[in-house]
């Protein structure tokens, strides 16, 4: 029998507020260490979608929990790479980032039946390890004994500027209109009463403000090196 110990894949959380940079850092952060990439986000904006298209409020607990328990989302790679979500089988990655998605991914995310059930989806991604999960509760609630936590914040103004680079051309929002909705946005997160957005007690926090994605990556590989030496024992 070989000596040597079969490595550990970990489950590295990395949460915090719109526009810190979560999504390049964390597909980065998995492709270095050959991981896979979860934006838990894209889970919620699928659930809003679907809601937005059988009509329902966002707060229709009824509805929502009746809408959760017969949608299956489910992530695939395109031929290119790229993480693509299927909703009832069907590829919705491309409609999840309008502003009307975004704004019912923020308010359906309050809702318990919603949480309940991407909760239970999020575990079972995590199941096997070797994984990078980007979101606002992955380290707190999702998965609390996570092998490495991190928590990237920015100022709001670089967020919003970042926020502006990425999504004007595509929605031709003006950048006060995306500082407004990204503020709008972090307080409904930071404020509800099931899984506000916080950092976990024993999360990292890195702030990106003056920071490159390499810069923030190389700290965060770092820590996570230094882990991987720990559990190799
Ligand atoms: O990360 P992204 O901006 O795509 O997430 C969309 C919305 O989903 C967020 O505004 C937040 O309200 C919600 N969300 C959440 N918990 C997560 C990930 C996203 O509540 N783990």
């Amino acid at each position: 029998m070989s000596s040597e110990k079969i490595e550990r894949r970990l489950i590295i959380t990395i949460d915090g507020p719109a526009g810190a940079g979560k999504t390049t850092v964390s597909r980065t952060l998995a492709a270095r260490l050959g991981y896979r990439y979860v934006d838990t986000g894209a889970l919620y904006r699928a659930v809003a979608l679907a809601a937005l298209r059988a009509d329902l409020q966002a707060d229709d607990d009824d509805g929502l929990e009746r809408l959760c328990r017969g949608l299956t989302l489910a992530f695939a790679s395109a031929e290119d790479g790229s993480a693509r979500l299927l909703s009832d089988g069907k590829d919705v990655s491309d409609q999840l980032r309008s502003p009307q998605v975004t704004r019912m991914a923020s308010a359906v995310s309050a809702r318990p039946p919603v949480r309940r059930g991407l909760l239970r989806l999020q575990r079972e991604l995590g199941r096997d390890g070797g994984a990078v999960f980007e979101g606002r509760d992955m380290g707190t609630v999702v998965f609390p004994g996570a092998d490495v936590k991190f928590f990237l914040d920015a100022s709001p103004r670089t967020r919003a500027l970042r926020r502006f680079a990425e999504v004007q051309a595509r929605t031709g929002q003006s950048l006060a209109e995306i500082e407004t909705a990204i503020r709008q946005r972090d307080a409904n997160d930071r404020t509800r009463a099931l899984a506000p957005l916080r950092p976990a007690e024993d999360a990292i926090p890195v702030d990106s403000t003056d920071l490159t994605i390499d810069e923030v990556v190389d700290q965060m590989l770092t820590h996570v090196s230094l882990k991987m030496r720990q559990t190799r024992g």
